[in-house]
């Protein structure tokens, strides 16, 4: 795989990504710098190549998309990411948001259900040097084996909190998922104050592709 190199003109057009996403409301630095370091268009299917550094989501292969910049920040605004945390991500799709949050220093554990974007995602990291730990499996049943985690997030939309996430959080960890059906969820941060003790706050709406069930093989 061939893929396109990060111009002087790809850096500027992201410089005034960063800034767009600081005047709507993300202030954590240690996310925007890390969303400067992280070529997004390298992710991107050749045929938006162009729109990369718009503050949309764009089609992946395998009916899935590449979530928003805006959507990316506030997810990892939200996780409080330090460096060497042990995060859980589940949906790695293209790979963008697990390469923020290697940029902000975390060990990553991303899990994706579709083997075709498992693939994908992995030879973008092996080209820009990125290394997370990669599965291909059901995110619903988390990764115990690794676990538990400082952090996990949840980058497609679950009807309920996944169970068997919630036992793979570290006591004071910290889980974000947007909750809700079709078309509009909300954003969750559910911290673990103990066994069976939840703090929960909601940070407004979003829209995600929904998080489903069982594995997709293929390519
Ligand atoms: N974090 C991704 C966002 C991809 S969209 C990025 O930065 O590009 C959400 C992804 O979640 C899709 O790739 C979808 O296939 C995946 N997904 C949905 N349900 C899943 C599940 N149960 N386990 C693992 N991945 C899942």
């Amino acid at each position: 795989m061939i893929l396109p190199s990060d111009s002087f003109e790809a850096k500027g057009k992201r410089q005034k990504l960063i800034d767009s996403l600081r005047i709507k409301g993300i202030k954590n630095d240690n996310v925007l710098e890390a969303m400067n370091r992280v070529p997004r268009h390298v992710f991107m299917d050749n045929a938006f190549l162009n729109h990369a550094y718009q503050d949309k989501a764009f089609p992946i292969s395998s009916g899935q998309t590449i979530s928003q910049p805006y959507t990316v920040a506030f997810q990892s605004d939200l996780l409080n990411v330090k460096k060497r945390d042990k995060i859980l991500e589940i949906g790695t799709g293209s790979g963008y948001q697990a390469a923020i949050l290697l940029e902000m220093g975390a060990r990553v554990y991303t899990i994706e259900r579709h083997r075709e974007l498992f693939n994908r995602a992995q030879k973008i990291h092996i080209e820009l040097g990125y290394s997370a730990h990669y599965f291909f499996g059901d995110g619903y049943e988390g990764k115990p084996q690794y676990g538990p985690y400082d952090g996990i997030l949840i980058t497609a939309a679950a009807g309920e909190v996944p169970e068997k996430l919630l036992d793979q959080l570290k006591t004071g960890g910290r889980l974000v998922v947007p909750l809700g059906s079709y078309g509009s969820q909300v954003m969750k941060l559910i911290i673990k104050r103990g066994k069976n003790d939840y703090e929960i706050t909601d940070h407004g709406l979003f829209t995600f592709v929904p998080l489903l069930k069982g594995v997709v093989n293929g390519k």
